[in-house]
């Protein structure tokens, strides 16, 4: 596997090229975004620099991680050599449907696609294509370049071998690796979704502060983060649609905490937009 195509260059897409363009790989990362290109071309960029001045990158693997990234605005020229795409566009189920069907099209027959969703079911989204056992979900973590795992999971179709390549290549981006069966939300995003929500609804309820919840979970739970200041970093519009997929597909526990429905509308997506549960401006 040579050549690793990112589809979507928002949060996650910027994380997950700027890890295959260190670890070795050719990477075309497409937007459908001309902006949103421009920024994330300038994001990874300064991410290179930062890590080379801080000590955590050689300064010859981040010339050689510039070099091997391309930005892309036609996803036909993006994606047509990639051994592997690897799509982080919005949470979605439909979208991300369509461009799996525009990928089938467009890439070779060996090209494996992958699905960064946070919960929804690859066995859907490969079903609308001609390759079902040539997909699959990886799903990276936020910040990608400093979380250790990646989650794989299987659709009903995907194949021993097609888990083996997507799990090869997140060894030699240096993550760590877990197999899961499709089930809505995975390991991850089920528990994770359900600990943020009831942080949120502990916050409404007028339990105690953003801080003091994120400060008890912290200190008394050893968690590294607490679960709103992680739901910040998330997007919360991001995370309404993690819920919102989750509530449909496995109950009431998963009904979405009103305050996060108020955030959305109010357009208070996080640190993204500069305030969430907490106000990055100050
Ligand atoms: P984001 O909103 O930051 O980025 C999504 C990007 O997709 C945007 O730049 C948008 O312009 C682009 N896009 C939309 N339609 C497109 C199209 N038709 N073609 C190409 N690009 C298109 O979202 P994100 O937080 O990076 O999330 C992306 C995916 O990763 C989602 O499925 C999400 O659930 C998952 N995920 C997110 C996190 C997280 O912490 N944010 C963690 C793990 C997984």
């Amino acid at each position: 596997m040579k050549t690793i195509t990112v589809i979507g260059a928002g949060t996650m897409g910027r994380g997950i090229a700027y890890t295959s363009a260190i670890s070795g790989y050719k990477v075309f990362v497409h937007d459908i975004s001309k902006e949103t290109l421009k920024q994330a071309k300038e994001a990874i960029e300064n991410l290179l620099d930062r890590s080379v001045e801080n000590g955590f990158l050689k300064k010859e693997t981040a010339e050689i991680a510039k070099r091997n990234l391309n930005f892309e605005e036609d996803m036909n020229i993006a994606a047509k050599e990639a051994d592997l795409v690897i799509e982080a566009v919005l949470e979605k189920i439909d979208l991300k449907i369509a461009i799996f069907q525009k990928l089938d099209q467009i890439c070779s027959k060996h090209t494996i696609l992958a699905t960064n969703t946070s919960t929804m079911s690859p066995t859907e989204i490969a079903a609308q294509t001609s390759r079902p056992d040539r997909c699959v979900a990886m799903h990276f973590f936020n910040p990608v370049h400093k979380m250790k795992l990646v989650e794989i999971i299987k659709g009903l179709e995907t194949t021993e071998d097609t888990v083996a390549k997507v799990k090869a290549a997140a060894e030699k981006m240096n993550k760590e690796t877990v197999e899961i069966n499709e089930f809505p939300g995975f390991v991850t995003s089920r528990m994770n979704c359900l600990i943020g929500n009831e942080a949120m609804n502990m916050l409404m309820e007028g339990v105690a502060s953003a801080a003091d919840i994120d400060k008890a979970i912290k200190l008394g739970i050893n968690h590294p983060m607490g679960p709103l200041e992680l739901a910040d970093l998330v997007g919360l519009d991001t995370r309404l649609r993690n819920m919102e997929y989750l509530y449909k597909t496995l109950g009431e526990k998963y009904r979405p905490s009103p305050i996060l429905i108020k955030y959305v509308k109010a357009g208070r997506f996080g640190r993204k937009t500069g305030k969430g549960f907490y106000d990055y401006n100050k």
